[in-house]
């Protein structure tokens, strides 16, 4: 028998239902739509991670043994320039913009009135787990909604601190945690939204896109799926090859949606970035990656076994040239190359989300086109070319969510 304390926590449709209701009233009442409420819960974001930096650090330490100048750049300087940005853009967000009439109309004047949609969800995920559940929130503050953030349950000690951090910097009547696992994020699907802006893999997509058509509710998805790089010979290895670890291990170990899932290049040039890529990975990471201080680790053991599996395929196991230890008690998994892997080994058929880095060879280069486009449609695409004419034939040819040209990662931060 549940005892009293039990009781107390456990969050079902009923208490979902009530958090609801309790929103819809206070998004009636108009408190978030005025322009001072929202600047007010912006720069309190910003004050939450001036004065928590360490906390922020130590959690997602905690969680993923993340790096402290990652946690800094990616989590924390990102969602402050994501706040800084909607302070200086909110006046003009919220100005009805005018909106031509026609000549049957006349002498009539028309407005487009920008409003809030409502009440919102937040569902995020685990790599990022600090910013993935902020960064949509400045988006509905911006936009004057009333909201709860679902923090994911696999970075508990990132989750934990947004529960106790939200309700002391921002407004509690309008912005709720609910922290929890699966059906904790059901009990909520079940109610009405007005948005719900989910993070996380595609089969979570579809249920929560389910949930949302009940409602006719509208959905943002942040998905992800299998990034590839194109190498073409004749350009600078060194730089190509930094920036490709840079943007695999340097980003969460792999475990981030746009990083690289694998390369492809051709026989010519494939020895020579093998080469370069392990000279490199020692200069970043020294002779033993797994005692690195500067590489995330496996965020449990789940994600370990389902990374162990794709890389103990007999067909894979074999194509492994650089890496491929791991140390299970600690949850780390090398960086790892894998060459000439074969297309239909499993891990070419899901998105690999951690260390490994198969690289695959085609006999021309532009033979990489067709191989992209024959898998689903990837979150980022990157090409390493001086050739002009690959470059656009590249982007007219494959389509991606983000096409990137001799870098890696480097469209998130472009300001759009
Ligand atoms: P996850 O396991 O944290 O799940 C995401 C959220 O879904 C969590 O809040 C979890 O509680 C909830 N959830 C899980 N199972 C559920 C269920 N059965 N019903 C309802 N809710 C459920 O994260 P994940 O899915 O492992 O995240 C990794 C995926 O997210 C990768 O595919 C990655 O590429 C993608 N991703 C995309 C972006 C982007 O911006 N496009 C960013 C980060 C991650």
């Amino acid at each position: 028998m549940a005892t009293e304390e039990e009781k107390q926590t456990v969050f079902d449709v009923e208490a979902a239902n009530m958090l609801t209701k309790e929103l819809r009233d206070v998004f009636a009442s108009g408190k978030t739509r005025s322009y001072e409420w929202r600047i007010s819960q912006l720069k309190s974001m910003i004050k939450m991670c001036d004065e928590h930096e360490e906390d922020i650090v130590d959690a997602l330490h905690q969680d993923l043994s993340k790096p402290k100048l990652e946690s800094i750049v990616f989590e924390i300087t990102m969602l402050k320039n994501s706040c800084t940005l909607a302070i200086k853009e909110l006046k003009q967000w919220m100005m009805p913009e005018k909106a031509k009439t026609s000549l049957l109309t006349f002498p009539s004047s028309a407005e487009i009135v920008p409003e809030p949609l409502g009440v919102v969800l937040i569902i995020s995920a685990w790599n990022y787990p600090f910013l993935l559940s902020l960064d949509p929130l400045v988006g509905a503050i911006a936009a004057g909604d009333a909201m709860v953030l679902k923090p994911s349950e696999f970075s508990p000690a990132t989750s934990s601190l947004l529960a106790k951090l939200l309700p002391e910097y921002l407004d509690i009547s309008s912005i709720k945690v609910v922290e929890g696992a699966v059906s904790e994020t059901s009990a909520l699907l079940e109610q009405k939204w007005d948005k719900i802006f989910y993070t996380g893999n595609g089969i979570v997509g579809r249920i929560v896109m389910a949930a949302a058509a009940k409602h006719l509710t509208p959905v943002v998805l942040e998905l992800g799926g299998k990034s590839p790089v194109v190498v073409d010979s004749g350009i600078d290895l060194q730089i190509a090859t930094r920036r490709i670890i840079a943007g695999k291990w340097g980003c969460n170990n792999g475990q981030a949606c746009i990083s690289p899932d694998y390369i492809i290049t051709t026989k010519d040039c494939a020895d020579k970035l093998v080469d370069s890529l392990k000279k490199e990975l020692e200069t970043f990471y020294g002779k033993n990656p797994l005692e690195s201080k500067d590489l995330s680790r496996i965020v449990n053991s789940k994600h370990f076994s389902r990374l162990t599996k794709l890389l103990d395929e007999d067909k894979v196991s074999r194509k492994i040239v650089y890496g491929g230890e791991r140390d299970e008690a600690n949850l780390k998994i090398s960086p790892t190359i894998l060459v000439d892997v074969p297309c239909d080994s499993l891990i070419m058929k899901e998105e690999i989300f951690g260390p490994l880095l198969p690289i695959l060879i085609v006999s021309k280069i532009e033979d990489s086109f067709d191989m992209i486009n024959s898998g689903t449609k990837p979150l980022a695409a990157y090409l390493f070319t001086n050739n002009k004419k690959l470059k656009e034939q590249f982007v007219v040819s494959v389509s991606a969510g983000g096409v990137v040209i001799n870098d890696i990662a480097m469209h998130v931060i472009i300001l759009l």
